[in-house]
């Protein structure tokens, strides 16, 4: 529990330029200048190298010139073990009433082994604020990234729309005789019909309001699940999906079992537009998603409540094996700066960004995961420069 209330970001700092963030970034509250008041983002880089990528997308958002004004809060393992404080008391409330976006890096330590920090801040942010849709596009920059032999960009352009409040993750269940031969553990999934349909529906408008990179539209959106075994929930998800898909004649439906989807993802990415499914399946397929556009470094993901303020992280984890090395790709986490930036109507600076981390991809100005020889920083660099049309360098 909290012990003492939260620290509110302060006031404006002067004059921040775009590649030079202030010494206390990673620990305290402080608030970037802006060009105006527009749009208001929270960030909270969090733990191991969610701290490193995150001032990375902080410097590109600056360099594309949007209209935002940013505010840091020191939400982590580092303030978790200094004060006890995982989420001061309200957070989420202020983050609702005074944001219009949260770009959030990564949650995780192994100082804290309960986990605690990170299931209070990410899953409370997840639950509490239903941010009900965990939207993860799965794109190929370029050919070199996909270890599949043959797979072009234009191939892979598909979108996991995974349910976020419910299913497993909601901690329901118990542990029963604990630490004695006839030791019982359960873990409730838990699958309301109102969760199941909003998501499913949720799955179809997007298919319809968002067409693939190259203009195309998306014709097919594909459910995902394991009613085959798991035949309670599945029937519900079964059912819904029959139901919603009838509003949508003109979007083709397509049903997989969870295994047999890996297995085609893998076969033929081709195939897919749009991929709908429960929360820890969600999980899965877009780590797997993630192999196939160049690793955990290069993934992005919203969490979105329509309406409400959302919250943008890259898809990967604090990888504490990496962090602190300037090692950590962070591109991940500045295309779901873009992404976030579109979801806020900034279409032209998230297209910016897009298009330089793509330059960055095919001149390898990347980390090393991705082939090339730059540093979490000179990469962000880079980017930032390319945004701002700024010179680059040889040396970048
Ligand atoms: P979580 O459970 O929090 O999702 P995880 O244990 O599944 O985390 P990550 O923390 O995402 O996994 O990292 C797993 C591994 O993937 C890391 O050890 C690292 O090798 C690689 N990795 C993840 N993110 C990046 C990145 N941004 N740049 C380079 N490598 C990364």
């Amino acid at each position: 529990m909290p012990k003492q209330p939260g620290r509110r970001p302060q006031p404006l700092l002067p004059g921040l330029c775009n590649s030079a963030l202030p010494d206390n970034f990673h620990t305290d509250c402080v608030t970037f200048p802006a060009v105006s008041l527009k749009r208001r983002i929270a960030i909270i880089p969090g733990d191991g190298i969610g701290k490193e990528v995150v001032p990375e997308a902080v410097k590109v958002i600056a360099a594309s010139g949007a209209d935002v004004e940013i505010s840091q809060f020191d939400w982590g393992a580092d303030r978790f073990l200094a004060d006890g404080i995982t989420v001061p008391p309200g957070g989420f409330a202020m983050l609702e009433r005074d944001f219009d976006a949260i770009l959030v890096g990564a949650f995780g330590d192994p100082r804290v082994a309960s986990n605690i920090h990170a299931k209070e801040i990410l899953l409370g942010m997840r639950f509490k604020m239903d941010l009900y849709a965990n939207v993860r596009p799965v794109r190929l920059l370029d050919v070199a990234l996909c270890p599949l032999k043959g797979v072009e960009p234009k191939h892979i352009d598909f979108v996991v729309i995974r349910e976020n409040t419910e299913g497993v993750y909601t901690d329901a269940g118990g542990v029963f005789k604990q630490g004695t031969p006839d030791e019982i553990a359960v873990q409730e999934d838990i699958n309301t019909r109102k969760g199941v349909e909003r998501i499913i529906r949720y799955a179809f408008e997007y298919a319809e309001r968002h067409p693939k990179l190259d203009g195309s539209p998306r014709k097919r959106v594909l459910m995902c699940d394991k009613s085959n075994a798991m035949t309670h929930a599945g029937g519900l998800w079964q059912r819904v999906f029959k139901e919603v898909s009838g509003e949508y004649p003109q979007i083709q439906t397509v049903h997989m079992y969870v295994d047999a989807l890996c297995m085609q993802m893998v076969r033929d990415p081709r195939q897919f537009d749009i991929i709908v499914t429960n929360n820890m399946f969600g999980d899965i397929i877009t780590d797997l998603a993630a192999a196939l556009q160049g690793g955990l470094g290069m993934a992005a993901s919203g969490n979105i409540h329509p309406g409400k303020t959302s919250m943008f992280e890259p898809v990967h984890g604090s990888a504490p094996t990496i962090a602190g090395k300037n090692l950590a790709n962070p591109f991940g986490a500045i295309l779901t700066a873009a992404m976030m930036l579109g979801h806020l109507g900034l279409a032209e600076e998230a297209k910016k960004i897009e298009a330089a981390v793509l330059a960055a991809v095919q001149q390898k100005r990347t980390t090393q995961d991705v082939g090339g020889a730059m540093g979490t920083s000179e990469a962000g660099e880079w980017v930032a420069r390319k945004v701002a049309g700024s010179a680059l360098p040889n040396s970048l």
